[in-house]
């Protein structure tokens, strides 16, 4: 089940230095005056939030100048893929509101083609099938400030590069005993154009080619000319590819029929505060069972903020106001919760749910009867109109809601005080009932037959409202609150301690008996609710005709801010 619900086409992408860059190309005419972005995800794990903003800032830049975009799975390194992930990542990018058409590649697809370039390299004397072990490159690949050394097999004939690079394809050779590199430049101050390796050995079952190849392209040797094929116009990509740029290039001008150049621009990857972004991390995370998988509604993957009731125009929206940099930073979580918040404001359907249940009986409330009292949908939007919620004898309210000694701040309801349970009556407690251990079981109260409505039937105030439900006509449901997965603001940032260390233990509380009014019943996967005074939920997945299981998104207000400002 998905939320069909397409993202508001607000302005999602203001203008940024990427957009300065495309406006100067397309003044000069550069490209024919298109403009198509791709955005080239490795099939390895879950996209997380981090990549929506990639997503929305390349797919939203070529929405914003009427171009195109691909999808392009960059699927070179096979002993980490799988079609899982492939599936999960078109899943993940339709739900974000964006629809690449049949522009859909593989750098597999290409596969045949880097290979006839490679050949086309060596035959020109630009690359050289080296015999060391990578452990031997790697020491002889120098320091930024010192050249590297270059490799005895550097002088290979081209007769022999050829020879030995088709055994390599013909499987001639075990994993790791040959290597193809390119010869650019061992003393570069570069150290990316220092002879980088192009194609490695590999015996491994490739998800779209099977076992055709066993040697794989370097994801350095196959992206710029990927761009290249599709036509890309503007490559835009996180900082760590900036060094990488010249090699793209410098591939690209190799290129026969290179008439134009993609045009790769960087921008700062997101990090978000108490949060690891890192693919391997959160890899490690649902492997060894620290969450409940990729779209436990803790993790930051788009499932898990989808699974969670973030909706796609929070996601859109959140992107847009962090906006691009050129410098790394960290943006605070809290933002990303403020934008589900704001767009669930809008739109989620108001209910009443009481998580730690505390029985109320209205005593001089005829029993059996049922008064349906009316309850607005949502505030923020009047055409959502009005329900009915059920009224009983036995009600309801939320434990705290209720202090039998109540300190001077506490307005709520105490031993022979009034509040106005919400759009139904004026109660008074008159009577609290306790069990042999002094534990608190139920209160008896009187309600006012005038206050119906919640209306004050002779200008008498009263200081609280209370949300309820009845007893006998509400729903039971398991509700699940989350906190953050880490205690740290920067869980990946300590280089001595492993980021596991900081995860929060209490970041998942389940609360299995929970009531909320008999609307909720029909609801189906992702329908998201605000439950009144309580927050933002969502119905997960895990619902089934015999449970109803609600995750709360987020709360109503900020916790955490609250608390940091104490
Ligand atoms: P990780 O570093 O988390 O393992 P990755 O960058 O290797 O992920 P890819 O699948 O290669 O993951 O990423 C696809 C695209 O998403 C890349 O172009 C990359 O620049 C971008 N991207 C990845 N992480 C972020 C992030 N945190 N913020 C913005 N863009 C990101
Ligand atoms: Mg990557």
């Amino acid at each position: 089940m998905t939320d069909k619900k397409a993202p508001e086409k607000e302005e999602v992408v203001k203008t940024n230095f990427i957009h300065q860059q495309i406006d100067a190309d397309l003044a000069e005419g550069k490209n024919g005056n298109r403009v198509h972005t791709r955005f080239p995800p490795e099939p390895n794990g879950y996209l997380h939030i981090g990549h929506a903003k990639s997503i929305c800032l390349n797919f939203g830049t070529a929405e914003k100048y009427n171009g195109l975009y691909n999808l392009r799975f960059d699927d070179t390194n096979p002993s980490k893929e799988e079609t899982e992930y492939v599936e999960s990542i078109k899943e993940d990018v339709r739900w974000l509101g964006f629809d690449w058409g049949d522009r859909e590649f593989f750098a597999s697809d290409y596969f045949d083609k880097l290979y006839d370039f490679a050949v086309e390299l060596i035959q020109n004397g630009l690359a050289y099938v080296d015999d060391q072990t990578p452990e031997e490159i790697s020491a002889q690949r120098g320091t930024p400030t010192r050249p590297g050394t270059e490799s005895p097999f550097r002088t290979r004939s081209v007769e022999e590069n050829l020879d030995l690079f088709a055994r390599m394809k013909a499987g001639e050779f075990q994993d790791g005993e040959k290597v193809l590199r390119a010869k650019v430049d061992m003393a570069s101050p570069n150290m990316h154009m220092r002879d980088p390796i192009m194609y490695r050995i590999m015996h491994v079952h490739h998800h779209r080619t099977g076992d055709k190849w066993c040697i794989y392209p370097m994801y350095d040797y196959a992206h710029g000319q990927s761009d290249f094929w599709e036509g890309i116009t503007h490559s835009i990509c996180t900082l760590e590819f900036e060094v990488h740029r010249p090699l793209y290039d410098w591939f690209v001008d190799h290129l026969k029929d290179a008439e134009y150049r993609p045009r790769q621009i960087e921008f700062a990857r997101l990090n978000l505060s108490y949060t690891v972004m890192s693919k391997r991390k959160l890899l490690e995370l649902v492997k060894d069972n620290h969450v409940n998988g990729w779209d436990d509604p803790r993790m930051p993957t788009i499932s898990g903020l989808r699974r969670r009731g973030y909706t796609p125009t929070s996601i859109r929206n959140f992107a847009d106001r962090i906006g691009v940099t050129k410098t790394n930073g960290m943006i605070d979580v809290g933002l990303l919760e403020h934008s589900v918040r704001e767009d669930l404001n809008k739109s989620a359907q108001r209910v009443m749910g009481v998580l730690n249940p505390l029985k109320v009986v209205i005593t001089n409330f005829p029993e059996g009867e049922v008064d349906m009292v009316d309850a607005i949908n949502n505030h923020e939007d009047e055409s959502a109109g009005t329900r009915k919620v059920p009224f009983t004898r036995e009600l309801y309210i939320e434990r705290d809601d209720f202090m039998e000694e109540p300190p001077r701040k506490f307005f709520r309801l105490a031993p022979g005080r009034e509040v106005r349970l919400r759009y139904a009556y004026f109660v008074t407690c008159q009577e609290v009932v306790k069990d042999e251990n002094g534990e608190i079981v139920e209160l008896r109260c009187t309600y006012d037959p005038d206050s119906r409505g919640g209306k004050s039937p002779d200008g008498r105030k009263v200081k609280a409202t209370l949300h309820w439900v009845s007893a006998t006509e509400a729903v039971e449901a398991e509700v699940r609150l989350y906190d953050r997965l880490f205690n740290d603001m920067d869980p990946q940032g300590h280089k001595e301690v492993d980021f596991k260390e900081f995860m929060n233990a209490d970041s998942l509380q389940i609360l299995p008996k929970c009531y909320v009014e008999p609307f909720v019943k029909d609801a189906k996967a992702l329908d998201h609710f605000q439950f009144e005074r309580l927050g933002y939920f969502n119905v997960d997945k895990d619902t089934t005709a015999e449970k109803l299981v609600f995750n709360r998104t987020v709360a109503l207000r900020d916790s955490w801010a609250k608390a940091n400002k104490k």
